[in-house]
């Protein structure tokens, strides 16, 4: 959940930086975590810099949302998350 402070913090970047910027931040962010967790799996990075990177995208995620329509962004994330419990083997694991 994004906290009302982080909303002002996010609000503020985009008015300093503008939105193209920000997307522009946010794959950034999303390619240095893809890049931490490989490195993280051939042994060339600790965890540390994996949670560092993930939370750097967390970030910019959670800006991509105030952005671009959360309520959607939601939708879509619930409609995926229904679907995944319908995989027999995940949907077995929950009846446990
Ligand atoms: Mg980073």
């Amino acid at each position: 959940m994004i906290t009302a402070r982080e909303r002002q913090i996010f609000k503020a970047a985009t008015d300093v930086w503008g939105i193209k910027s920000q997307m522009i931040a946010c794959i950034e962010e999303l390619n240095e975590a893809a890049a931490a967790l490989a490195r993280h799996l051939n042994d060339k990075t600790e965890l540390d810099k994996v949670h560092e990177e993930l939370a750097d995208a967390e970030i910019m995620i959670d800006q991509m949302k105030c952005i671009f329509y959360e309520a959607k962004i939601q939708n879509w994330r619930q409609r995926k998350l229904d679907r995944l419990c319908q995989i027999p083997a995940i949907s077995q694991k929950l009846r446990k």
